[in-house]
């Protein structure tokens, strides 16, 4: 494949860290769809957007890609965590983090798993609801608690809203109940949405989020900390702002409306690990259900359940390129290889492929370092998980 078709739309930096992944794929043989991930490129994107957050800790959002090597990666980097279970929170140990760097950071705890937490010494806990501080009094006296924000988001390409947070006067209330438990109130986190592509998308979130801080404060809430969440977006082809930029614009509309916060948390998935991976996956079937029919199905060895789940709604439209990609093209259908009709990857707005591709054909999905890993099922149809390479 060449390179420049497959670069289209990276920035320089970027470049050759792709190039590395692509490389290591052109030059290996997979039995199976295999994600390879270049730690480099998620060192290199970590400090970028370390330096356009400036003092806000980032706390990588560990379900977007908890492989070893990343974990170990950013642990040497100096990341924190946001971890969603006890299982996660293992993970970030066994890459050597301190519990002092881990946040659990998921408003639906097991009891047993918030008690584990507080043993360990993590003191910092999300909830949105009653009974979550009940749990959080019980199984982790006087922890520090953020309250998460129900936010409007439908700016962002795959939006969060509506399953997380509490509405404004219901997150005052719990305010209360917290204090009244005995844990610290530490302040509010949201998420406006993951992919949101511009840092303009933000400002109406924001607003939402500062009203509440200040009526808090106000309301004799001493808040220090404010977690901004994630959100950060990765480029799945089309230019992006660079993601030092993108985090410096977003702090100065946080800056704006919240002043001098005493403490800031980011807790960025996709952006920080999306575009570290590619997936090297193959055709195991091209064919057309009619003569006439103006579509090719084009089958691969990967799809919803193996990985690809982001593509439901067709929601993440990835970059796939193919090793005869200076061949004419034609439309696609793309589908996985599980037999359940609704493992089809893009039917409403069809691909452009080569004209030649059949099975056997190598395809190469790119910006797939984020939710692909953590998504694929355990054996569906007896195919296996999507495999992990870290470069
Ligand atoms: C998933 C998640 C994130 C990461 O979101 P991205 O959009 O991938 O950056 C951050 N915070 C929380 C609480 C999350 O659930």
């Amino acid at each position: 494949m060449t390179m420049n078709a497959n670069v289209a739309g990276l920035t320089a930096r970027n470049c050759e860290f792709v190039s590395r992944t692509l490389s290591y794929i052109a030059s290996n043989r997979f039995d199976r769809p295999t994600l390879v991930v270049d730690a480099e490129a998620v060192a290199a994107k970590y400090h970028a957007l370390a330096r356009g957050l400036g003092r806000a800790r980032i706390h990588y959002a560990v379900k977007a890609n908890p492989a070893p090597g990343i974990l170990q990666r950013l642990v040497a980097e100096g990341a924190n965590f946001d971890a969603a279970s006890r299982a996660e929170i293992d993970m970030c140990l066994a890459a050597g983090a301190q519990p002092e760097q881990i946040s659990f950071g998921n408003t639906i705890k097991r009891p047993t798993d918030i008690a584990y937490a507080h043993r360990l010494g993590i003191t910092h806990f999300a909830a949105d609801a009653a009974e979550e501080l009940d749990k959080l009094a019980e199984h982790a006296p006087g922890a520090s608690v953020y309250l998460r924000m129900l936010v409007d988001n439908t700016e962002a390409d795959w939006p969060l809203s509506r399953k997380f947070g509490s509405s404004a006067e219901m997150v005052l209330k719990l305010m209360d109940q917290a204090r009244d438990a005995g844990l610290v109130v530490a302040g509010l986190s949201f998420h406006v949405g993951s992919q949101t592509r511009a840092p303009q998308m933000w400002a109406g979130t924001l607003d939402q989020v500062a009203a509440v801080w200040h009526q808090a404060r106000a309301a004799g809430h001493d808040l220090q900390l404010l977690n901004i969440g994630g959100g950060f977006p990765a480029s799945y082809g089309a230019e992006m702002l660079p993601a030092e930029d993108y985090a410096r614009a977003v702090m100065a509309l946080v800056t704006e409306r919240f002043g001098e916060v005493p403490q800031i948390m980011a807790e960025p998935g996709r952006g920080l690990v999306a575009e570290a991976g590619a997936i090297a996956a193959e055709v195991l079937l091209v064919s057309r259900k009619d003569a006439d029919d103006l579509h090719r199905w084009a089958y691969l060895d990967i799809g919803m359940f193996s990985g690809l789940a982001e593509t439901m709604g067709e929601a993440i439209r990835y970059r796939i390129t193919t090793e005869r990609d200076h061949e004419p093209t034609g439309p696609c259908i793309l589908a996985g290889p599980s037999c359940d009709s609704a493992d089809v990857l893009y039917e409403r707005i069809p691909y452009q492929l080569p004209l030649g591709l059949k099975a056997g054909d190598r395809v190469v999905i790119h910006s797939c370092g984020a939710y692909t890993s953590t998504y694929a099922s355990v054996g569906f149809n007896g195919f296996p998980p999507l495999d992990v390479v870290v470069i």
